[in-house]
């Protein structure tokens, strides 16, 4: 299949084969194919999402050495960035909620290990929900459940929540790859949009990995998918691997938006960066607090960045941002509008 061939069937909205991904991701980064495939990535998401892009703000409510042992992050362990561990109060993570309202962001999202305690996240929704303006978006990015719980987090107040199948979940880490479906399901059926994302990528992930994986996250539907790179936590033995370039990252995020149905408005990725949106990313995440891609206990201090960071990023990269509650995460898609 020529490129021709490609952006023909993704303007007239057709899904793609397993064989067809690989070829996109196949071509060198830099080559003219891939930036042919970002600038119709880009024209996807300008449509889908009426030309308005997005900032979520997020925050960890804890800190804890997890026993889930993912490789890839500063809370697992196996890797013993952090040794201590704590829980920020209710009125930390209002306040934190707040600022993040106040700065503009589309929707708040909280974090916890998965040592957090179940009850005591319905508790802090609760508690930051009631202070949050009545339209905001709020989301979770928290542990496995069982559909009675997710039932709970959406009384609880959750609209939706974070939720992505890994690469090599289950290998390069203590999770089993069946727990993460079942919960996108119990989730789903809950009535929890579920946002989700091609991630950690590394040097060492096959094209037919990724390929793998963007089919994935096209079948369920999600309120956003998206690709994210693997940042090395410094001293890991995941550290050695490398790091994919920006340009790589791009073009994967372009690839995902090309594969995703069009009622999926969201492309996300992460670390925010002007390549990514520029090739169609229309989801950027501003944080606070305990990261598991950072070192430092406040990432505020180290690699998070802030609603105006993302903003000026969607600004260099010729994007407006939607001002209000997230589209995202919004039962009615917008209708494509095709050129
Ligand atoms: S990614 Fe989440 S589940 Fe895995 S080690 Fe880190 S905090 Fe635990």
């Amino acid at each position: 299949m020529t490129l021709t061939d490609i952006l023909k069937k993704s303007r007239d909205a057709e899904s793609f084969t397993r064989e067809e991904l690989v070829r996109m991701l196949s071509y060198p980064a830099h080559s003219p194919e891939s930036f042919a495939l970002m600038s119709e990535a880009r024209r996807i998401s300008e449509a889908v999402c009426d030309g308005k892009a997005e900032i979520h703000g997020q925050f960890a409510l804890d800190l804890a050495p997890c026993a889930c042992n993912c490789l890839w992050c500063s809370f697992a362990k196996k890797n013993n960035v952090f040794k201590d561990q704590w829980r920020i109060s209710s009125e930390e993570a209002v306040e934190m909620a707040l600022g993040f309202e106040r700065q503009g962001a589309n929707a708040v999202l909280v974090m916890t290990t998965a040592a957090y305690p179940f009850s005591l996240l319905l508790d802090m929704a609760k508690e930051i929900k009631k202070n949050l303006k009545p339209g905001t978006v709020f989301i979770a990015n928290t542990s496995d459940r069982t559909l009675p719980q997710a039932q709970q987090m959406k009384e609880a107040g959750f609209e939706g929540v974070y939720h992505a199948l890994r690469l090599r979940e289950g290998i390069e880490n203590e999770v089993e790859p069946a727990q993460r479906l079942a919960s996108i399901r119990h989730f789903q059926a809950a009535g929890l949009w579920v946002g989700t994302c091609v991630e950690p990528i590394g040097p060492e992930h096959s094209n037919s990995e990724l390929a793998e994986m963007i089919q994935f996250t096209a079948s369920i539907r999600p309120a956003f998918s998206g690709a994210a790179r693997r940042i090395p936590i410094p001293g890991t033995t995941m550290a050695e691997r490398g790091m994919i370039s920006e340009l790589r990252m791009a073009q994967c995020v372009a690839v995902t938006r090309i594969a995703m149905p069009r009622e999926t408005r969201g492309n996300c990725t992460h670390e925010p960066c002007t390549l990514g949106t520029a090739a169609g990313a229309t989801l950027l995440w501003a944080e606070m607090g305990a990261n598991p891609r950072d070192d430092q206990e406040k990432t505020e201090k180290n690699r998070g960045k802030d609603v105006q960071y993302c903003k000026d990023i969607y600004r260099e990269s010729d994007w407006r941002v939607l001002d209000g509650p997230s589209m995202h995460f919004s039962s009615a898609p917008a209708p494509l509008k095709t050129p």
